[in-house]
């Protein structure tokens, strides 16, 4: 009887030793940490011409330190950077914003890098992009990136304020203020999305540019880099929160086309 006591005992304490060795195995795998991407509302309804919100930027600074998205109306680019909003308008003047502004969408995250590196060699950002896909570990989680340094060239552009009845985002782009930057200092920061996520937000690389001397800004349609740091945090948590009335009520949302969001993204 004793003996089969010592038995149950020890056969106990090595399934104890096992499980542990496996939970530290998983613990130093590489597994991506659970950091959390906050979204409000949705690509989709941005795209039907759902430019009104209630989330306050207060609020939503509650969410993350670091994002991007637009303003109430359509009323330029938002870009967040070390917590401080700031808003890129039509005719490319930039501003920081109180936190009363409300936003129809944004993305954020509290921005804790998990890799970084230096890129030391001129190249353009959807090369750079490339090459930051073959450092991780799945194309298929969510990505927070910061690219800080100098950039040779940057086009960009700012959506300007729209009136209601809001046309759809297709047409609110075809007036929106493009501008091109060269020999400029500053941060081109974002997300990127798997596009079978492209209806929630933009499939692929979604980044925005602010000046080192807050001066200039703007959605990245290309970009092309003279040297920089770029930082990565893996996001493997989606948090999403929708607007709680106003177009997204009253509108159809249909299915993303692809060719639509390229041609507003990236101006292909
Ligand atoms: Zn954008």
């Amino acid at each position: 009887m004793r003996k089969i006591e010592i038995i149950t005992g020890t056969v106990l304490q090595w399934m104890m030793y096992y499980l542990l060795a496996i939970i530290l195995a998983a613990l130093l795998s590489g597994c991506a940490p659970s950091h959390a991407l906050y979204q409000y509302s949705s690509l989709s309804a941005l795209l039907e011409g759902v430019y009104d919100g209630q989330m306050t930027i207060g609020e939503l600074k509650r969410h993350g330190d670091m994002g991007l998205g637009t303003f109430n109306g359509l009323d330029g680019e938002m870009i967040m950077d070390d917590g401080v909003v700031y808003q890129i308008t039509g005719n490319g003047a930039v501003h920081s914003v109180d936190d009363s502004v409300l936003t129809p969408f944004a993305d954020v995250v509290f921005f804790k890098p998990v890799t970084a590196f230096t890129v030391e060699k001129e190249i353009s950002c959807s090369e750079l992009e490339k090459e930051i896909l073959k450092t991780v570990p799945s194309l298929n989680i969510f990505y927070a990136v910061k690219i800080e340094g100098m950039f040779k060239r940057i086009k960009a552009r700012a959506v300007r304020a729209q009136h209601k009845p809001y046309p759809r985002l297709v047409d609110a782009a075809k007036d929106q203020g493009v501008f091109d930057f060269s020999d400029v200092g500053g941060i081109v920061s974002g997300f990127y999305f798997p596009e079978t996520f492209g209806g929630l937000s933009v499939g692929g690389f979604h980044m925005h540019f602010l000046s080192d001397d807050r001066k200039a800004g703007g959605h990245v349609m290309s970009c092309h880099i003279s040297h920089a740091k770029v930082s990565l945090d893996y996001l493997t948590d989606f948090s999403l929160e929708l607007p709680t009335s106003g177009g997204i009520y009253e509108k159809a949302i249909g299915t993303v086309r692809k060719q639509e969001v390229d041609t507003i993204e990236k101006g292909r």
